[in-house]
């Protein structure tokens, strides 16, 4: 999908929003949901996402939800900061299957970096175990 074209209400994401699909979740608002990327670039990878706003990508969001998400995002990474102390952050976001999105709900990923650590390419690596994730979600939530 490029960057021009309808919203799709059954998306993944749209799904984790409505409950209709499970998903480990770090944290929520009123306004914004993050919950464990499931194909992660390395551990701890979460993604974050307007639970209401029905925008694609950057393009698509009314400002003020933009303000939302951008705050939700600011308050995950510090909490990651504090439970999971790595060396950096990398905050990412993509438009446009061209520019490598896959799933067409504005989301923010966020993936701590541990000096020295190789981390798996964007939409490259394998599932995670489950219990991990939660064990780490827990950590991150704990902080949050
Ligand atoms: P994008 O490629 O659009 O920037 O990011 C989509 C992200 O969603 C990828 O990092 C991918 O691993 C993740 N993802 C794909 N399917 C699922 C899913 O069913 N659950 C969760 N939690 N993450 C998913």
């Amino acid at each position: 999908m490029s960057l021009s074209g309808a919203y799709d209400d059954d998306n993944i994401f749209a799904r984790i929003i409505r409950g209709d699909m499970p998903s480990v979740k770090v944290w929520d608002n009123n306004d914004v949901l993050a919950f464990m990327d499931v194909f992660p670039q390395a551990p701890g990878h979460v993604l974050v996402i307007h639970k209401r706003a029905r925008a694609r990508n950057l393009l698509d969001i009314d400002a003020g939800d933009l303000a939302a998400l951008m705050s939700g995002v600011q308050h995950v990474a510090r909490a990651m900061e504090k439970a999971l102390q790595p060396d950096g952050l990398r905050v990412t976001q993509f438009n446009g299957a061209p520019a490598g999105q896959t799933v067409f709900h504005l989301h923010v990923h966020i993936v701590p970096v541990v000096e020295g650590q190789p981390h798996r390419g964007h939409a490259s690596g394998g599932m995670a175990d489950m219990d991990e994730l939660k064990a780490i979600a827990a950590r991150i939530a704990a902080a949050a």
